[in-house]
């Protein structure tokens, strides 16, 4: 068993995607919460990321990624998940009404910007 690259303390293991062929750090017990799909061959985890209505095969475990659960990668990632809660469409209009309201000087320099 190994422990935590950031440094959580928490010891984790290590479940060898069988289709990527890396190494996917995961919580050492299994969670029906999780979504890695997998089963010990010679005291190793292979397995995969579990796919949408796929069923678990028998013998196999279900296992959370331990950057789920590792405080120190959520607080790394805390703008990640904060961009993905945010409602995007509502905020674009919002910023189309501000830049309409504010003096347009800058707004050709801005366009050539933006296009490629
Ligand atoms: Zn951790």
């Amino acid at each position: 068993m190994a422990a935590c690259r950031e440094k959580c303390g928490r010891s984790i293991v290590f479940v060898r995607m069988t289709e990527t062929g890396k190494n996917l750090p995961v919580d050492p017990v299994p969670d029906e919460g999780g979504n890695v799909y997998a089963h010990p061959v010679h005291g190793r985890l292979f397995g995969h990321v579990r796919t949408a209505g796929e069923p678990l095969p028998d013998g196999w475990q279900i296992y959370m990624p331990h950057v789920r659960t590792c405080v120190v990668a959520l607080h790394l990632n805390r703008y990640e998940t904060g961009a993905r809660g945010a409602p995007g469409p509502k905020t674009q209009p919002a910023l189309f009404d501000l830049t309409s309201q504010t003096p347009s000087s800058p707004e050709p320099g801005q366009q050539e910007g933006t296009t490629p």
